[in-house]
């Protein structure tokens, strides 16, 4: 199971103190039960990669310039940059990165210099409410992978992330029924058994235990709740055992 932290704008250097109890509870845990990585924002990748260099725990960034070489981009950072930092993910397509105008052109040339530069990509795609409303989570959903992942030929490097727009931060999950159904649907639009699938939007130790069970779930991408270090050891915990 992937547990991957999204920290988005959150946290500095004296945070990363608190990571030590992720660390420790890290180092009880079978080889290869869990995956455990964090995504800090980028001024954090290099520290943060430092102090977890003999750990399980892997880092990413949470996005992307999406030109794979360097160039006159005032702010950016590129895949290659993350890299040379000891980044070996990134998110992609966050719906956050979507509202302030990443599309799926962008994404999906993001996700080749990511690819191209060896980072694994977090791709997440999902549904606003108003296209729930509107009964179009398939088509919002199909379109996503078609354009996010165009002419990408080796998917061996790519997770979804699914995460329904009205669910990230709100405390609102999907029910049960309906998570099944957007599950199976997009790993039959992906075409590849082998592809991971997360979910994510509020996830937290008090709704795990119903969204462990979700058929085809394979992790989970965590905003909120990732930022707290108890918080964070108590959702893995409840998820594995
Ligand atoms: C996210 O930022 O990807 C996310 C899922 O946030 P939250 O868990 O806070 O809903």
């Amino acid at each position: 199971m992937y547990f991957i932290a999204n920290w988005k704008m959150f946290g500095d250097l004296t945070t990363l103190n608190s990571l030590d109890k992720v660390i420790k509870f890290s180092k009880n845990i079978k080889k290869n039960k869990i995956k455990l990585i964090y995504c800090p924002p980028s001024t954090l990748i290099r520290p943060l990669s430092k102090r977890l260099k003999k750990t399980k725990i892997e880092v990413g960034a949470q996005n992307c310039h999406y030109s794979y070489d360097t160039g006159a981009y005032t702010g950016q950072v590129n895949t290659r940059m993350l890299k040379s930092v000891g980044a070996k993910y990134v998110i992609i397509g966050h719906s956050e990165n979507r509202q302030l105008g990443d599309n799926d052109k962008l994404i999906n040339l993001k996700i080749r210099s990511a690819t191209r530069a060896g980072l694994k990509v977090i791709f997440c795609i999902g549904e606003t409410l108003e296209q729930k409303k509107n009964k179009k989570t398939n088509y919002v959903l199909a379109n996503q992978i078609k354009n996010g992942l165009k002419s990408i030929k080796n998917k061996s490097n790519i997770i979804v992330a699914y995460e329904p727009v009205w669910s990230i931060g709100s405390g609102l999950i999907p029910k049960s029924d309906e998570l099944i159904k957007s599950i199976a649907y997009i790993k039959s639009k992906l075409g590849n058994k082998f592809i991971k699938i997360l979910y994510g939007g509020s996830v937290n130790s008090n709704n795990v235990d119903k969204l462990k069970i979700i058929t085809g779930i394979d992790g989970f991408l965590i905003g909120g709740a990732s930022q707290n270090s108890n918080k964070f050891i108590d959702i893995i915990k409840k998820t594995i055992n």
